[in-house]
């Protein structure tokens, strides 16, 4: 099992380090946020312990952005900031855990092996294309920290574009995906929804393009 640290107080990295070696834990540490995001990388590390107050910011902000670039490693964070105001935060903020310090070994151990074990479905289903990530658990489209504010339809579009990212999706397909059985839908209503998508794409720079195809369908893919 291998652990990213991030946290700036030596004295606390070398007794985590003693700790979690002798749990039979890999130790990777980072001293601040941007050596995290040097550091890690999808798929690199089981579990990350991450502080608060680094030097070069809030440990928080470092969750999103992982998220951003599909890192979905499960983050406990460890802190001396253990008012429930700041728990609340933390677990609201991305954290999978959260533990306040003085704490005990053998509880931050069992924690991470915990954390580890926990099943993929909890996990955040995020594709990343482009400059666009998707999370497809919380329906939510960004470039980077900004997210693309999106309508309820062009969220559907973009959902059944990325679910066969780089295909021609028919356009009985996206109509199926968009509009109720129900709903009075004009001939053009698809192609209305698309432009839109199309042209928020654009200017949020996402890198990402929709092709069309009249009469047939459309596709999402990167930008040649
Ligand atoms: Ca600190």
């Amino acid at each position: 099992m291998r652990v990213l640290l991030v946290e700036d107080e030596p004295e606390m990295a070398s007794a985590l380090r003693d700790a979690l070696a002798g749990s039979g834990m890999v130790l990777d540490h980072a001293t601040s946020l941007a050596d995290a995001e040097l550091i890690t990388a999808p798929g690199l590390h089981d579990v990350l312990i991450l502080d608060r107050q680094l030097s070069d910011g809030e440990g928080l902000s470092l969750i999103p952005k992982l998220r951003a670039q599909g890192n979905l490693v499960p983050v406990l964070v460890l802190t001396a900031r253990g008012e429930l105001t700041d728990r609340v935060e933390g677990l609201e903020q991305g954290a999978d855990d959260y533990l306040t310090k003085p704490f005990a070994f053998e509880e931050l151990v069992a924690r991470l092996r915990a954390l580890k074990r926990r099943p993929a479905t909890m996990q955040r289903d995020i594709v990343t294309i482009g400059r666009l990530s998707y999370d497809h658990f919380n329906h939510e489209a960004r470039v980077g920290d900004n997210a693309i504010e999106l309508t309820r339809r062009e969220l559907l579009v973009l959902e059944a574009l990325l679910r066969r990212l780089g295909r021609m999706v028919p356009r009985s397909s996206l109509m199926e995906a968009v509009f109720a059985i129900d709903d009075e839908v004009q001939p053009n209503a698809l192609d209305t929804q698309v432009s839109r998508l199309r042209r928020k794409l654009a200017d949020a720079d996402s890198g990402v393009i929709v092709n069309g195809v009249r009469g047939v369908g459309y596709l999402l893919r990167e930008e040649p």
